[in-house]
């Protein structure tokens, strides 16, 4: 689709970083150009289905999340790096390829039973959606859905995240 095309255009690899033999996608020529940015924001809104929050994940999630609850009149909920947010938190840790992750969520972002949808640019091995949807249920919230913007299907993150509604405005 023209969506589709739009993001792909505006998405480009770098080779290399953050280590060699990794290529990494580098949204931000999306982000700079005023008609892509506002398409794929208008699409992900679209998603959120009447949700209550929109959890953007740091730092290219909050870009994203942010915009999307602000068009939906919810709420906006970031998680974290450990040790960035103030108050009491929640934390989960997660596998990267080498070593592991802790990702945090204030205790009291949610209220019981609302109703969250999750929002990342890249969804790569999936453990960071994981992790998330983990930290938003034990955090007494629902998880209505995920989005990301491009999915890469050959690191076979979706496998990790049965039972969420994972959409994806690209794969490769
Ligand atoms: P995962 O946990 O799914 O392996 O990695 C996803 C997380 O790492 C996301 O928060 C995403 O921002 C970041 N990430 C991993 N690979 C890439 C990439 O190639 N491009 C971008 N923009 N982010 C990536």
């Amino acid at each position: 689709t023209d969506l589709k095309k739009l993001i792909l255009d505006r998405v480009r690899d770098i080779p290399d970083y953050p280590r060699p033999g990794v290529v990494f996608k580098d949204i931000s020529p999306l982000l700079a150009d005023p008609v892509a940015f506002s398409a794929v924001v208008e699409e992900l809104a679209g998603l959120c289905g009447g949700c209550d929050k929109v959890v953007g994940i740091e730092a290219r999630g909050f870009i994203l999340a942010a915009p999307v609850a602000y068009r939906e009149r919810a709420g906006f909920v970031p998680v974290r790096k450990k040790g960035k947010l103030p108050a009491e938190t929640l934390e989960a840790a997660y596998d990267l390829e080498y070593g592991s992750a802790v990702i945090e969520v204030h205790r009291d972002a949610f209220a019981a039973g609302d109703r969250v949808f999750i929002v990342d640019d890249v969804l790569a091995t999936g453990g960071t959606v994981q992790a998330t949807v983990e930290l938003v249920r034990r955090a007494g919230a629902s998880v209505v859905g995920a989005a990301v913007l491009m999915e890469l299907s050959f690191l076979n993150g979706r496998e990790r995240l049965e039972g969420v509604d994972l959409r994806s405005l690209v794969v490769v």
